[in-house]
């Protein structure tokens, strides 16, 4: 327990400290990122735009978008924000005006996801089977689909999915959730291949357990986190700027020859299907 805390702690550190020294290689790119007013979403769109991009905030909330967008301004970051619930075609209609505004969008980050209800896959409710595919699949689909005008007009076309490592070793508890993410492996290998020829990549990224509000089942209690932990061979739990400097790397030039991957970021955790 306080060796994974010294761990955790050692990784926070060192986020920050490499944070200081980050490029400019997104300067002049916009980017749109999903979920983005907490947790692994907002440190994509923090780092983004650290890194140059200018950056489109979004979630559900009124109130934590305006508070996310705040917060990086404070930063002298180039952002805005607009409320988009992603199942929502208006929302996500006002999503893509504002980075048309911007200039027209280079990035789409799809990270949003929801899990209602907690279970094995077969104990499921119908209604929360379709919430769960409405939210982390089929509007995954469909922002990558309406973000292809704009994005079809950069010449640096990036669609990144968030996917998790559900995706390849289906949690007990969340296991109609862990059958959405694994169908985004399979949403990213195919639109890779259908824009490939259009010089867009699209790839996707998969996190283990990171210390969010959406993973605080499995981090709250000491007992269950002793359990996540005993599964974690790096010994600590993510942290969202574990996942955000991937992110960036597959949207900024450096990734340009990456794909239809998915990229783990597990802490060694299995992850083949
Ligand atoms: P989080 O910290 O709980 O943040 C969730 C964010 O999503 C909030 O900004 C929330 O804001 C927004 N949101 C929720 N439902 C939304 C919707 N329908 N439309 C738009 N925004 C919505 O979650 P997180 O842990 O960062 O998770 C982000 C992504 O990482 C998800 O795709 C998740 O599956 C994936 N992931 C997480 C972990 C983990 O251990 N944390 C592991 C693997 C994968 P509002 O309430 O204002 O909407």
């Amino acid at each position: 327990m306080l060796q994974s805390r010294f761990l955790l702690n050692c990784a926070i550190q060192m986020k920050k400290m490499s944070s200081n020294a980050l490029c400019s290689r997104l300067n002049g790119r916009v980017a749109i990122v999903t979920a983005s007013t907490e947790g692994i979403g907002f440190a994509i769109a923090q780092r983004l735009a650290r890194e140059g991009a200018k950056v489109v905030v979004s979630s559900r909330k009124e109130k934590n978008v305006e508070k996310a967008v705040n917060e990086l301004k404070k930063e002298g970051l180039n952002v805005t924000g607009v409320v988009c619930h992603v199942s929502k075609a208006e929302d996500r209609r006002k999503l893509f005006m504002e980075s048309e505004k911007l200039g027209g969008l280079d990035i789409l980050v799809s990270n949003a996801a929801v899990n209602p209800e907690i279970g094995g896959v077969l104990d499921a409710s119908e209604t929360a089977w379709d919430k769960i595919f409405d939210v982390n699949v089929k509007s995954s689909f469909l922002l990558a689909k309406e973000a292809l005008p704009q994005i079809r007009k950069s010449k640096f076309g990036r669609i990144v999915f968030v996917s998790s490592i559900a995706a390849y070793a289906p949690l007990d508890v969340l296991g109609a959730y862990s059958v959405s993410k694994t169908a985004l492996l399979g949403l990213t290998k195919a639109a890779a291949n259908q824009l490939a020829t259009e010089n867009i990549t699209v790839n996707c990224v998969a996190p283990g357990v990171v210390q969010t509000k959406f993973a605080s089942t499995l981090t709250e209690s000491e007992a269950t986190r002793e359990e996540v932990l005993k599964r974690i061979p790096l010994g600590r739990l993510g942290v969202p700027d574990d996942i955000s400097g991937i992110v960036a790397l597959l949207v900024s030039d450096d990734g340009s020859y990456i794909t239809g991957e998915t990229i783990v970021a597990a802490g060694g955790m299995i992850s083949h299907l």
